[in-house]
């Protein structure tokens, strides 16, 4: 035996747990109707655990559907000292899987790098943390990279942790039902999907590790002790003493009586689609970016 699933009770030697563990993912896609047979998939990698395994696993699916395709999205966020090696990473293991790989960066996007705006005076005065800048920046600078590269979806690797703690801090801001979270959903915007959604981090871990995947280790010089954070911390320890409870979570959570419908419109600055006048990222440069 070498992997326990308290919540299930199974006990799985490594060649069951890999087998388990992708049959889950293809599950999870069929279950939700996150990929099509025909689609064009961006995965969106960053050099860690989590997006490694993804493309893995997707590639050995994306072998059983001929009319697929499939190909890796990357983002150099600026970060000095840090992104360097993960992008090493990114551009050996996609190269080995014989995976196309895109490549994008702040800088080329939105005309600077993060370090460059973290160390701002624009930056510190807004009262914002690096990672509620750096996220919506870099979610956007993957549906571009991605569109412009001919995929009609992107996936994500967003792990059954992260799809909950998501779902958490939309509650916690009141905005529960505002959107799906890594579900696909057809409209003017790129879709995004995560076919982790059903499989807890811990089990990418394990993954990463049985299949012999290199990734980066090293923690962001920029992570914050977020809200995220917080609420990451409360569910980790609460599914340690209560197995189960993030799939419980996932099941209230994606019940439809919770969604509301917001009207999508377009941003009045750059055009992206939106829920409100100004979408997040020109809301956050024009906070951030020194004039
Ligand atoms: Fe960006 Fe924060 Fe992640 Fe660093 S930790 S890469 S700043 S989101």
């Amino acid at each position: 035996m070498v992997y326990h699933r308290v919540y299930s009770g199974e006990r799985l030697c490594r060649r069951c747990f890999i087998k388990t563990f992708e049959k889950r993912v293809l599950k999870t896609i069929a279950r939700y109707g996150l990929l099509k047979r025909d689609d064009r998939v961006a995965v969106a990698v960053s050099g860690g655990k989590d997006s490694l395994s993804l493309l893995h696993v997707l590639k050995k699916i994306e072998s059983k559907f001929p009319k697929a395709e499939l190909f890796a999205v990357t983002v150099d966020e600026g970060i000095e000292g840090y992104r360097d090696e993960a992008l090493r990473l990114v551009d050996e293991f996609t190269a080995k899987l014989g995976v196309r790989l895109v490549k994008t960066s702040f800088r080329e996007l939105f005309g600077i790098g993060l370090s460059e705006i973290v160390s701002s005076r624009t930056f510190r005065e807004s009262g914002l943390a690096a990672c509620s800048v750096c996220g919506p920046l870099r979610r956007k600078a993957i549906n571009i990279a991605a569109r412009e590269a001919g995929a009609t979806v992107v996936a994500t690797a967003h792990t059954l942790d992260d799809i909950v703690q998501t779902y958490m801090l939309k509650a916690l801001r009141g905005e529960l039902g505002s959107s799906d979270v890594g579900l696909r959903s057809e409209g003017p915007a790129i879709p995004r999907v995560a076919p982790f959604r059903l499989t807890p981090e811990r089990e990418v871990v394990f993954y990463a590790y049985s299949v012999g995947i290199p990734f980066q280790t090293e923690i962001c010089p920029n992570a914050s002790n977020s809200m995220r954070s917080s609420v990451r911390r409360f569910l980790t320890e609460f599914e340690e003493k209560h197995p189960g409870a993030l799939f419980a979570a996932l099941k209230s959570f994606e019940n439809p009586a919770q969604k509301t419908g917001k009207t999508l419109r377009y941003c009045r600055s750059c055009g992206d689609v939106t829920s409100r006048e100004l979408c997040r990222v020109c809301e956050i440069l024009q906070a951030v970016k020194p004039l």
